[in-house]
């Protein structure tokens, strides 16, 4: 037995505030618990009722004769932490507290103290700010929604109340089925993580599903799901926009994270994203029911040619591969179909088709090794019912002994859509447009793909220097600005085995001719202020010095040009450094982020990123491994892998390089915004040659 069993699969619950009141919440849930049939024991309690919904009513949770295992709180806020502190009394498991009124409108002591009690007692909390929680195959609607989800294998975690409460009811209309339909709230204790872990092993769940607003501690999520690979999980993040994020934090109480750095969370916990709420619905369907795709070979089974361009069109956006299948196979296929169709992906049985024809062609594909998933694609036609379309494709899947999965879309009026709901109803995934039927598959193929690769594991690099990071770190901070230096931003990624420009710091005019020299001509010549943080913006930066004459020359005119600043900088003197010879100018950043902590971000200099914004981004530490996925994230991968007669850049060193730069950033995480860019990239290797740190 699991530690949450008791709450999630409660022999008892306790309603807390249970009232006589039609339409009060703590009525609403007695009767919904009576209604659904729930056969658990069922204790309501109210200081002044003795008996609500023909049930006896205690006056306290004290008074309840037996053990009680789930309390749902319906009492106001205020009054929470001294029922939670009877309920504690009480041996409780676990309180739901469905009540508003805590961190969501910055009343976080209060959240605060019911944390706390909770902890003395050993209870879990779910909530606040909750509609409840539903268990289908236990017939528990514990909650203020009117009734139990369409049932099926889902278990949907959702931080909205009353989106919870919407896709409640939609789940009936899409027959969309869900084992358990959770209210999560303000996660004041148990959160995603918690409840993933959780879900991972009911076996009444197929498919965890969440509705995010803000993960509160991102190391956990990513760890727990990543603990998760023969499930599926597929999320949908909301407040992704700036406003959006804005109306997030407000509803929540937790910060919502730049949608990048979701992104690049999902992706590391191998959490499959969906773009909106059909998409969260449809790709949960197929994940519930359908094994993943296992290979990338797609076949499209169409009558029609149009729904069949569109498909392919949404094959290629949501990375599928669309290929033409093997000669035999073909061959195969042509023996069913007529001589006008195509045994092309996508396959054309034609507008003539039978139930036969796509019958034969679909166990035709199935059976075929090549094939690795199927899509079915059905225009209404006048020749064909889709009754028994429907009919025909469940015979083909049923006797399949295959295990490939199949998503369906079918086109058409009233007729398909019943069709569509025989299928569905049979477990197999049917959607109304070609597109959503794709987007489906390749939830499937990604969750194929989790499995395959697995996950990340970072292996630290062991040949660094963290003392020495730590002792410049100390030095710069006993003196009273914290301003890391050029000279010591490079010092640290060196620590690190980063390459940089050697560089050294020059207070006169003659010790720059010096150390011009000692690094060797060609070189470049830097202003080093605290206040100057962009430096060729106000030309403090010269580039290709040859001569002892010209250092000079550079020498006094980065001054004079900073000396024009208003107001005036503190110069702490002149950087000469080796000049890098021309490349392509990479960045490679990181900033810590208040859920995920630190993350790295990757991109080609200039243009790329600030004007087309071609970054990518993870959170860290990381491998090589991921490394390159990130650099191959960027649409302008292609040149760093070699194009127009350009050859291939060392992208090995490169990973690397980003992989040890995470391990740095990760070490560290009082190193606030670090920025290596350019970081110079050549055919053989790379140069660091501007270095930025802020504390
Ligand atoms: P900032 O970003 O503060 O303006 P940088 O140190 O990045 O200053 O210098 C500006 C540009 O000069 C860089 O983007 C790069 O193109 C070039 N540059 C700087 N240092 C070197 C170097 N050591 N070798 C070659 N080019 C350099
Ligand atoms: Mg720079």
């Amino acid at each position: 037995m699991h530690s949450l069993d008791p709450i999630f699969k409660p022999k008892s619950i306790a309603i807390i505030g249970a009232s006589r009141e039609p339409y009060a919440i703590g009525y609403t849930v007695v009767k919904n618990l009576l209604t659904t049939r729930y056969e658990g024991k069922i204790y309501p309690i109210n200081p002044n009722a003795d008996e609500i919904l023909n049930l006896k009513c205690y006056h306290s949770i004290l008074d309840v004769p037996d053990p009680v295992d789930l309390a749902v709180v319906t009492v106001p806020a205020k009054i929470t932490p001294a029922v939670v502190e009877e309920a504690g009394k009480k041996g409780v498991v676990g309180v739901a507290i469905i009540a508003s009124g805590f961190s969501e409108v910055g009343e976080v002591d209060l959240e605060n103290k019911i944390v706390e009690i909770a902890k003395k007692y050993k209870m879990r909390i779910l909530g606040p700010n909750i509609v409840g929680l539903m268990n289908n195959p236990l017939k528990m609607n514990a909650s203020f929604a009117p009734y139990l989800p369409y049932p099926g294998k889902i278990a949907m975690l959702s931080q909205s109340g009353a989106l919870l409460i919407a896709l409640d009811s939609r789940t009936w209309l899409d027959r969309v089925g869900m084992s358990h339909l959770i209210s999560i709230g303000n996660m004041a204790d148990l959160d995603f993580a918690t409840l993933i872990e959780y879900f991972s092993i009911d076996d009444q769940t197929n498919c965890i599903s969440l509705y995010v607003e803000g993960i509160k501690n991102g190391k956990n999520f990513i760890e727990a799901s990543k603990k998760v690979l023969d499930k599926p999980i597929v999320a949908l993040k909301s407040g992704v926009s700036k406003r959006g994020a804005m109306a997030a934090a407000s509803h929540t109480g937790s910060l919502a994270g730049s949608s990048k750095i979701y992104d690049a969370a999902f992706k590391q916990a191998g959490v499959i994203k969906a773009t909106d709420l059909n998409d969260l619905f449809d790709k949960s369907l197929a994940l519930a029911n359908q094994p993943p795709m296992r290979g990338d070979n797609l076949l499209i089974i169409t009558n029609g040619g149009g729904i069949g361009v569109l498909a392919t069109d949404s094959a290629e956006k949501n990375d599928l591969q669309i290929k033409d299948p093997p000669d035999d196979l073909k061959e195969k296929i042509k023996n069913i179909i007529p001589n006008f169709g195509s045994t092309k992906n996508p396959i054309d049985v034609t507008g003539m088709a039978n139930d036969d024809w796509y019958k034969n062609t679909l166990a035709a594909a199935l059976e075929h090794p090549w094939v690795d998933g199927v899509v079915v694609l059905y225009c209404e036609v006048a020749v064909l019912d889709p009754k028994d379309l429907a009919a025909a494709l469940h015979e083909v899947i049923a006797c399949s002994r295959t295990t490939k999965p199949i998503t369906i879309a079918f086109v058409g009026g009233e007729l398909t859509m019943r069709a569509s709901e025989w299928l569905q109803k049979k477990g197999i995934p049917v959607y109304q447009s070609p597109d959503r039927a794709i987007k489906a598959m390749a939830a499937l193929r990604d969750f194929g793909k989790i499995r395959e690769t697995g996950f990340d594991i970072f292996e630290p690099y062991t040949d660094i220097d963290k003392n020495k990071v730590k002792d410049i770190l100390t030095d710069i901070n006993k003196r009273k600005s914290r301003y890391v230096t050029e000279i010591e931003a490079k010092q640290i990624f060196e620590a690190y085995k980063i390459p940089t420009a050697k560089s050294k710091l020059a207070k006169t005019e003659d010790e720059a001719v010096k150390l011009a020299k000692e690094i060797g001509y060609p070189v470049v010549m830097k202003i080093v202020s605290p206040q100057i943080i962009h430096k060729s913006d106000v030309g403090g930066v010269k580039i290709n010095i040859r001569t002892d004459d010209d250092v000079r020359k550079a020498y006094n005119q980065i001054l004079n040009n900073v000396s024009k600043i208003d107001p005036k900088p503190e110069i702490l003197g002149i950087l000469v450094q080796e000049m890098a010879p021309s490349g392509t100018e990479c960045i490679i950043g990181s900033t810590q982020d208040p859920q995920f902590g630190a993350t790295v971000m990757f991109g080609l200099g200039g243009v790329f990123v600030e004007v087309l914004k071609d970054v990518s981004f993870r959170i860290a530490p990381f491998s090589k491994n991921t490394a390159k996925q990130l650099i191959d994230e960027i649409e302008a991968k292609a040149i760093l892998h070699g194009t127009r007669g350009e050859k291939p850049k060392d992208i090995e060193t490169l990973a690397e390089t980003i992989s040890r730069f995470s391990q740095l950033v990760e070490d560290f995480p009082e190193l606030k915004e670090v920025d290596a860019n350019p970081t110079i990239l050549y055919e053989k290797g790379l140069k660091v040659v501007d270095a930025r740190i802020i504390l």
